[in-house]
């Protein structure tokens, strides 16, 4: 069912999704399967319930997974033209759409998020940004070089360069994103001539199961893409799989740390995007307007569990009073509640394990001398935690240094550029930041001090799939998105041609 179709029941969940939940299934090889060492539980975050039943994969499994992934690299996927892997890409962007409010709908009851932003982000964009990788099939190109070296003498030599698609690549997704960030790897990945295992989160299977079936009907050959689902240790086994040619994870930056470490044993190459705790940054001359949509989608889109959520504010001193009572009032006024109610914006946490680690967060804020400022309340079935913003944080204490990932942030005042620009950079992360104001002076003067791969002026938080992504310090490795995306799953080689 298309979004918006006029049959959709409001408010009610679809039976294609009542179906698909009842016996969701791996794709090794082109064939569904179950997983050999079982099965998992993925929850409802709205109410803690048992949504579907999940299968676990063990290490033969995985080993199937790439075993296929090597063999489809050798299969008419390495025969077909640009142009017919951009066609199949583009099938399966349609496919996205004409299934898009199932998708949607799953992955708010797998990941808690607002039905909303299911439809927005995880669909519409997927569909969008697969579009967008499928044009680069056809654009895949080299270089001729002029060589100068002329041995043994009167021979002469014309080198170029060939892209080649890297082999098989291990892609392992977070939860926060589920079905966006499988995208963002797959389709940068099929667009160069790669075959993929995905292993999506634990807690957030559901949307990557049924966008592998989306894929094996679009047309793909079998093998092309895999599915294995489960816990970190079958992430592990991937990234040491003696198959796997390349690696790309989204996640913390400790898995992160984990798995690049491993990757290098084997001289994989990797890429990495990773935690964040990001700085927004508002001086007295910003349009104080803008302070709705700094909250909304800054510090609170997806309820915090973004990986460049503006986690620390610094807002220059003769706004400051102004603006907090306007951040208190504009937070204390989102609705919560269930995802499935497109009404509310603050929806439940991915996970009990996640509700407790914010939690936790916030009480360590407490402890460590910092000033909450809001009481608000959550519902109290499912995994909700409330809004809370705080005043009086010291630099150095864990709700300045260590991600949340939760409707969490902590408001610092601040009286010059280099006192504000020092603290921002004053963690180990650098993902994204975004600085308020109408001086383009100001604003040209500071981006190049900014330690984060994007920088966001007078907006925060907008990615896109033409701008490139990714982490300066601990948050990352590598860029997606753009061109970068392709050349991350792309060899270089060097062709010599001797002639006389
Ligand atoms: P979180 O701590 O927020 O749950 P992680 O960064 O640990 O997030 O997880 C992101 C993804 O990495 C998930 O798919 C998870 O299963 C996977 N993962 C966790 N540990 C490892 C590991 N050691 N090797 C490979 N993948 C892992």
């Amino acid at each position: 069912m298309r979004i918006g179709a006029p049959d959709q029941a409001p408010g009610g969940v679809a039976p294609d999704v009542t179906a698909f939940l009842d016996a969701p299934q791996m794709l090794i090889g082109g064939q569904s399967c179950a997983g050999e060492a079982g099965s998992f539980d993925v929850f409802n975050p709205a109410d803690g319930s048992v949504l579907a039943q999940v299968p676990e994969a063990s290490e033969a499994d995985v080993d199937r997974a790439v075993r296929a992934a090597a063999a489809a690299m050798q299969g008419p996927w390495a025969a077909m033209s640009g142009a017919a892997r951009t066609g199949l890409m583009l099938k399966l962007a349609d496919l996205i759409e004409e299934n898009g409010e199932e998708l949607a709908q799953i992955e708010t009851l797998e990941n808690g998020k607002s039905i909303m932003m299911s439809r927005l982000i995880e669909v519409m964009s997927s569909a969008e940004y697969i579009r967008y990788m499928a044009g680069y099939a056809t654009k895949i190109r080299g270089e001729t070089l002029d060589v100068s070296i002329a041995i043994p003498p009167g021979t002469q030599y014309t080198a170029f360069t060939r892209k080649e698609p890297v082999g098989v690549v291990a892609a392992i997704t977070p939860w926060n994103f589920p079905l966006n960030m499988a995208v963002w790897k797959i389709a940068p990945a099929l667009a160069a001539g790669c075959t993929v295992v995905l292993k999506p989160a634990e807690e957030t299977p559901l949307t990557s199961l049924r966008l592998v079936e989306l894929i094996r009907e679009a047309g793909f050959p079998d093998g092309v893409v895999n599915v294995v689902t489960g816990g970190g240790a079958v992430g592990a086994a991937l990234v040491a799989h003696p198959g796997v040619n390349k690696v790309t994870f989204t996640g913390s930056t400790d898995t992160g740390i984990k798995i690049g470490t491993r990757a290098m044993q084997d001289v994989k190459p990797v890429t990495l995007e990773l935690g964040g705790k990001a700085p927004m940054v508002m001086f007295d001359d910003m349009d104080l307007s803008l302070l709705g949509p700094a909250t909304g989608i800054g510090i609170f889109l997806n309820t915090g569990q973004t990986c460049c959520a503006g986690a620390r504010l610094f807002i220059q001193r003769g706004i400051y009073d102004e603006a907090v009572s306007t951040l208190k009032g504009i937070v204390s006024s989102l609705p919560i509640g269930p995802g499935m109610d497109p009404a509310n914006q603050i929806n439940p946490l991915v996970s009990a394990k996640h509700q407790a680690h914010v939690t936790a967060a916030i009480e360590r804020g407490i402890a460590d001398g910092a000033t909450p400022l809001l009481d608000l309340t959550a519902p109290s079935d499912g995994y909700f935690v409330a809004p809370q913003l705080f005043e009086g944080a010291a630099p150095s204490c864990a709700l300045m240094q260590e991600e949340v990932f939760g409707p969490v942030a902590a408001i610092t005042p601040f009286d010059t550029e280099d006192e504000v620009i020092a603290m921002a950079n004053d963690v180990r992360y650098g993902l994204g930041a975004s600085l308020w104001s109408k001086d383009i002076n100001r604003v040209m003067r500071l981006v190049p001090k900014v330690q984060a791969g994007t920088v966001w002026v007078n907006s925060h938080n907008i990615p896109d799939q033409n701008m490139p992504f990714g982490g300066f310090k601990q948050s990352g490795l590598g860029r997606e998105h753009g061109s970068t995306a392709l050349d991350n799953f792309l060899e270089t080689k060097a062709v010599c041609v001797a002639y006389s």
